[in-house]
């Protein structure tokens, strides 16, 4: 745990300790729809209640975009944790005085939650005021919101410079031992990464860091195309960078040099117009990457390269897994998802580490039913991608040295 304090490092009790979490959490008719970011934290509101702290947990939720809104309001989020964690004081200012009475008068074991940060702007531009009236809050900052610490704002990074005492919550502990260690330098091999989703420029800094890390990288998704092209491939109507064609071609290169096993899909699932809406049924045909039409576009991978991912991904003994290998939105282009997703469960049963992160893989490991086999759903997408590229991420930067 890169040297910086930890919540059991820190004496909590008595104190007031802003806790931030990330419960970014999908809404429908102001009920919470999915609350698993906000189970993954009980930990340490449970932790800090036994210890006696006095908690303000603070949160974003959504983007609103000019101060209060109710669409944004935490009000479906504070009802359920009422239920999870028993009576708590919402406080809908935030900040300011109305706030700072409230956390004054907290007693031990008490919990106050802040509205949605985000109706402050301050909160994304990180803010230097803003982060001070958090801080005005509080006597210890303790971050558990991995989601965001790759974020500049306020609540994540400016406020450990106004917090005397900053650490990390269990949480975002247990994601930089898995994302830092187990994927690291304490990495079990074979590690096999696959990596899907619709762009390669969002994506092409994370492979090139994983070609000097895993055994195997393999590309799926949109972004495969841009690679099929530098190889020289047609791919008709098929997501393309045109940009970003050399850099695949010099990413192919470099995994030859380093005898690194990079897979790209063989087949492919094409149609010819993108569904409208996404999820329409439409006509598709399996072909090989040498016969993609001009008229057609390759929205999943194909059934041989479902098979030759799954075993490739069944003799590791590591795996990552981020982004989805075709349009997953739409149940005919989800299948080539789905059969990694399944042959990530096997690996794991088969006694392999497995990590997914990302929205959508995590979601199709949900909807493939084989979620509860995965090792470790990271939390934060686009914070795993940055944290495994080995950039530092203010969130964790910010926070107390050891
Ligand atoms: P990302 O946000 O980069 O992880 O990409 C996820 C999106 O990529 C999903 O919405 C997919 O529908 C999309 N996607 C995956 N494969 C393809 C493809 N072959 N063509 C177009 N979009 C794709």
């Amino acid at each position: 745990m890169l040297n910086k304090k930890t919540i059991k490092d820190i004496d909590v009790k008595g104190k007031r300790v802003l806790l931030r979490c990330d419960f970014n959490v999908p809404t429908k008719n102001f009920v919470v729809s999915n609350d698993i970011r906000i189970k993954n934290t009980l930990q340490t509101i449970n932790y800090l209640k036994d210890c006696g702290a006095k908690i303000i947990i603070c949160t974003h939720l959504g983007r609103p975009k000019n101060g209060y809104d109710e669409k944004y309001s935490l009000k479906p989020v504070y009802d359920l944790l009422v239920r999870l964690i028993g009576p708590i004081h919402f406080c809908p200012p935030t900040v300011g005085k109305e706030a700072q009475n409230l956390s004054n008068f907290l007693n031990n074991g008490d919990v106050m939650f802040l509205e949605n940060l985000r109706f402050f702007e301050g909160e994304t531009k990180n803010c230097p005021i803003f982060a001070k009236e958090l801080a005005n809050l509080c006597d210890i900052y303790i971050n558990d919101a991995f989601g965001v610490s790759h974020r500049n704002h306020a609540s994540v990074c400016a406020i450990t410079r106004f917090v005397p005492i900053c650490g990390a919550g269990f949480l975002l502990q247990k994601e930089i031992d898995i994302l830092g260690k187990k994927l690291s330098k304490e990495v079990t091999r074979p590690y096999v990464a696959i990596v899907g989703g619709s762009k390669v420029s969002d994506k092409i800094a994370v492979v090139q860091t994983l070609l000097k890390r895993a055994n195997s990288v393999i590309i799926g998704g949109g972004m495969a195309f841009t690679f099929l092209a530098a190889q020289g491939y047609s791919v008709g109507k098929s997501l393309i960078e045109e940009d970003k064609i050399e850099i695949a071609r010099a990413t192919i290169d470099e995994a030859n040099e380093r005898g690194v096993n990079l897979l790209l899909p063989v087949d492919v699932r094409v149609t010819k117009e993108f569904p409208q809406p996404i999820d329409e049924i439409v006509d598709y045909k399996n072909v090989y990457i040498q016969n993609i039409k001009k008229d057609m576009m390759g929205l999943d991978i194909g059934e041989e390269s479902e098979r030759i991912f799954a075993d490739e991904v069944l003799g590791a003994k590591t795996v990552l897994w981020n982004g989805p290998m075709g349009v997953f939105e739409n149940p005919i282009f989800a299948q080539g998802t789905m059969a990694v997703a399944k042959a990530v469960a096997r690996a794991t049963d088969r006694g392999a580490l497995s990590v997914v992160g990302g929205g959508d893989s995590a979601a199709a490991a949900v909807q493939c039913l084989v979620a509860d086999k995965i090792t470790h759903i990271s939390t934060g997408g686009g914070a795993s991608l940055a944290f495994i590229e080995g950039k530092e991420l203010p969130g964790i930067a910010g926070l107390s040295d050891k």
